[in-house]
This record gives structure tokens, sequence and C-alpha cells, in this order.
């Protein structure tokens, strides 16, 4: 019997994609190139996923599982002998329980999906990100992605009280506790929240949730230096009782460019101020919530060195703030061939970092179409993005923006993971005693490899 024969006869012929079918297919979110596969495989349930693991491990076969395919470090590509196994079918929310404040999901839940049923119950689930529409539970966990709230309500990582999981060998680790206290033994659900398909198959999840916030206020700022930025990011830490939930820089190349594109008459703030950020508090009393926002916000701009300030005065003109933060489709255009990073670094290293890449590209590599800074400043993450005019000397940029991420001992990888993209700079952030760490712990989980192989490590 061929391996889509018996795949088929596992899930059943219907739910096997290949040939023509599997080929029209893009690859993934970024990637409009055909799929290459042996075939995609849907499994409809954890006993399928189990047993088209252990099938697959038999054989030594490689398996390359996929969520929505929005990663952005070609985690999901395959290669012609390859499986891949999309969970796309098992897509329940299980249980939404106010009580405990919990929800029970299957792996391919999409992750708006999730936030809008959660939202019905007075909830909110505590990770929101651009590729919300198609990324699901799975992958979100197995990238540990980070997001636009981090700040209040902590990474992936953060969100999992239990996990259910299909190691290679077929064997299923179901550990769905409810609860947040567990101290019985080895943390086994870490491994594999970050760990990019390569160590187990995320099937099902238990969930923490939070009440839903009753009020959100939102501003955006200018500031003339970057410690004003910072002086600001702490001030309001201290002053909005823990309710600071987004505080998003911007530095000028790429606010002034996104609002020439997307804001067809005044943008809301002044072009040509070296630093903007976009904050946002979520809180539970709208009068009063509203009231310190705006009391600190004033006195950030009498004290606290910001140069203008201009408040959200409606849904839709938060919305439209977002938009020039979220909004990445003029800076493809522009950048041609682009070349992005996604670090941390500490906090206040970031402006020197930021000077140091521009003067390094200025004298290294003076074809550049220019250097767009954004990032979730508030957990410390930077992105950046260059673009070339050609793919020729995307390595050596590459390089130059790693080597200066080492010199100012940040990681290479803040919230995207590794995938083939990274894989090669994963000495810059991490040491060989914890790469050969990695490895050991790779090969006890899946001795035969067959899991997203070459990814990672
Ligand atoms: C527009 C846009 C904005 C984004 N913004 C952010 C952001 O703000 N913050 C952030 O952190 N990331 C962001 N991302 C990238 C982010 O990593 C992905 O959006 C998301 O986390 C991946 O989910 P996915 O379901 O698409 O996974 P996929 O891309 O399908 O897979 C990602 C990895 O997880 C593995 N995987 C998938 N499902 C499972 C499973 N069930 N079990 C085991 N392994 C699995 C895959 O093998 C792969 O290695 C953004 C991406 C886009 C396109």
């Amino acid at each position: 019997m061929s391996r889509l024969s018996e795949l088929a006869s596992i899930v059943g012929h219907q739910h096997v994609v290949s040939g023509e079918e599997l080929y029209s297919r893009p690859q993934d979110f970024w990637n409009s190139t055909p799929t290459v596969a042996l075939g995609l495989v849907k499994p409809g349930n954890v006993e399928e996923v189990s047993a088209i693991l252990a099938l697959c491990d038999r054989h030594a076969q490689p398996v390359v599982i996929e969520g929505g395919r929005t990663n952005l470090v070609h985690a999901t590509q395959a290669t012609g002998e390859t499986v891949l196994m999309s969970l796309e079918r098992m897509n329940a929310i299980l249980s939404l329980d106010t009580d405990d404040m919990t929800a029970e999901v299957e792996a391919g839940v999409i992750l708006e999906t999730l936030q809008a049923a959660v939202q019905q119950k007075g909830l909110r689930f505590g990770l929101d990100l651009g590729a919300r529409g198609s990324a699901t539970i799975g992958g979100v966990l197995a990238t540990n992605a980070g997001g636009f709230q981090a700040l209040r309500y902590g990474v992936a990582r953060d969100q999992v009280l239990g996990l259910e999981c299909v190691l290679a060998n077929g064997k299923v680790l179901s550990h769905l506790v409810p609860y947040v206290k567990d101290n019985t033994g080895y943390d086994l659900k870490q491994l594999f929240i970050g760990s990019e398909g390569t160590l187990g198959a995320i099937t099902r999840a238990m969930l923490r949730l939070h009440p839903s916030p009753q009020s959100v206020n939102t501003a955006l700022l200018a500031f003339e230096n970057f410690g004003a930025v910072v002086g600001a990011l702490n001030t309001m830490k201290r002053a909005l009782r823990g309710e600071l939930s987004s505080f998003e820089i911007m530095w000028r190349e790429f606010y002034d460019f996104n609002v020439g594109a997307l804001c067809p008459h005044a943008p809301p703030l002044p072009t040509g101020h070296p630093f903007y950020v976009l904050c946002e508090t979520e809180g539970f009393d709208s009068e009063a919530d509203e009231a310190q926002f705006e009391a600190v916000m004033a006195d950030l701009l009498e004290n606290g060195g910001a140069a203008d300030i201009v408040l959200a005065q409606s849904s839709r003109q938060r919305s439209d703030f977002w938009r020039i933060r979220e909004e990445f489709g003029p800076e493809m255009d522009l950048f041609k061939v682009m070349v992005d990073f996604d670090v941390s670094l500490p906090i206040s290293k970031m402006d020197t970092f930021v000077q140091e890449t521009e003067a390094l590209l200025a004298r290294e590599v003076p074809e550049n179409l220019g250097l767009h800074v954004i990032g979730h400043l508030g957990d410390g993450n930077l992105h950046i993005a260059t673009g070339l005019p050609t793919p020729e000397r995307k390595l050596d940029v590459q390089r130059l923006i790693y080597g200066l991420v080492r010199r100012h001992g940040g990681s290479i990888s803040a919230e995207h993971g590794v995938g083939l993209a990274k894989k090669d700079f994963l000495n810059h952030s991490r040491t060989p005693e914890e790469i050969a760490t990695m490895r050991a712990i790779k090969a006890a989980l899946d001795p035969r490899n067959i899991l997203n192989p070459g990814k990672i490590l």
C-alpha cells in the first residue's frame, strides 16, 4: 500500500490531498509558490493524529504539522518527501467555563473565532496579533506568539493551563488541568509550547481567560527623544493601575511613510517627530478610567516630555490609529526584497542599537532602501525592516544586524520563532551547551527525527 493509501485508511480518502490539488495551494501566508509535499492529511480527532504519527514514525516518514501557515520563519515549509498534517478539522471550542474562566479548545480553532466566542461570555482571551483571522491556537502555542497585549496578559505560554499533545511515536500526553498551580514534577507542556512542531503535535489546550474589559482608552503620542519615551512607559506603568495593555513604538521613518500611504488627509499627529507611541489601557470603570487616562496624558504633555498627544475619540479613530501601526502592505511594496527582524533587547539599549544599525547599513550596504523600526516596546521587542533592490546581499544584512543583536545581548527571535529562517543564527542568542541540550531533548522525544526535521536546529 502506498503511504497516501495508508494515511487515507486512517482519516478517509476525502481528507487526504495530493497531486494537482495540493500543488495549486500556496505554500504559506507570504509565499505564493506551490505547496510541494507527498500529501496533506487532515485528521479529525486525537486518535487519528496518534495513528498518523505512529505510522510515520514506523517508516521514518517526515511530517510537518500545519496550523494557519501564518508563521514568518518558513516553519511549515515542506519538501517533496514530507507529509503535511493540518489540524484544521479539529476546530471545536469544547467548553467555556465562566466560573473557572477557562476555555478548552482543539488546536485548529482560529484565534479570532476564540476571541469572539469568549467575548460573548463577557470574557477575554489574553492574546492578539495581526494574523488573528488565520492563525490557529495550535500554531500560536507552537510558536509561543506574543502580539499586542503581552505587556498586560503575557505571551502565549502564559495563557496555557493544560495541554494535550501527541508524541512522534503516537503516544498521547494529556494533562488538561483547569488551574494555575500544579507542581507535580516537570512542567511538560512548556516543552511543546514554542517548539514549532518539532517535539509533538498539540491537539488540545486548556486556556486561561480574563474578565472582559469594559473600557478602552487609546492615544497616539509623539516624542522628541527616546529617554522621554521610556519615561512615559514607566509613568504609565505606575499611574495606570496595571491597566496598560499596549505600548507600541514607531520610529519616524515608519510613521511618516505609513501615514503618507494610508491617511489621504491630515494624519492624526503631524509627521517629523523622532518617535511615536500608540498606547492603550483596558479597565472596568469607564468614567474613572477615562478621567485617569486623560489626567496621565495631560501630565505627560506638561511635564513628562511628550511633544504632542491625540486621544482616540471613537472606535473608528482607534482603528485608524491601529491601522497605522499594523499595516505592512505599502511597506512590502517599498522594500522590494524585504529583510525583516524580530528581536528582543534591553529597552535601555534600543535607541543605541537602532542608531548603530542605521550607521552600519549606510556604511556596509549603501544600496539599502531605508530602515523601518517599530515594536512592542513595553515587552522589549523591536521589529526592524529594510529593503534591497535585489536579493544577493540579504544574507550580508542578516549577518550585520544579528551580529549587533548579539553584541547587545539581545534575542534574534522575540516572538516569531526560529523555523528555517533563523536557525543559522541561533548561536547568536543561545550557548553551545543550551543548543546541545535542545538536541538531546529532540533526540529523546523524536528519535527518528520525523517531526518538522531541519527546523530550529
Ligand atoms: C500579519 C501577521 C502578523 C503577525 N503578528 C504577530 C505578532 O504580533 N506576534 C507574534 O508572535 N507573531 C505574529 N505573527 C506570526 C505568528 O507566529 C503566527 O501568526 C502564529 O503564531 C502562527 O500560527 P499558525 O496557526 O498560522 O501556525 P503555522 O504557521 O501553521 O505554524 C507555525 C509553527 O507551529 C507548528 N504548529 C502549528 N500547529 C501546530 C500544532 N497543532 N502542534 C504542534 N505544532 C504546530 C508548525 O509546524 C510551525 O512550526 C504574525 C503573522 C502575520 C502573517
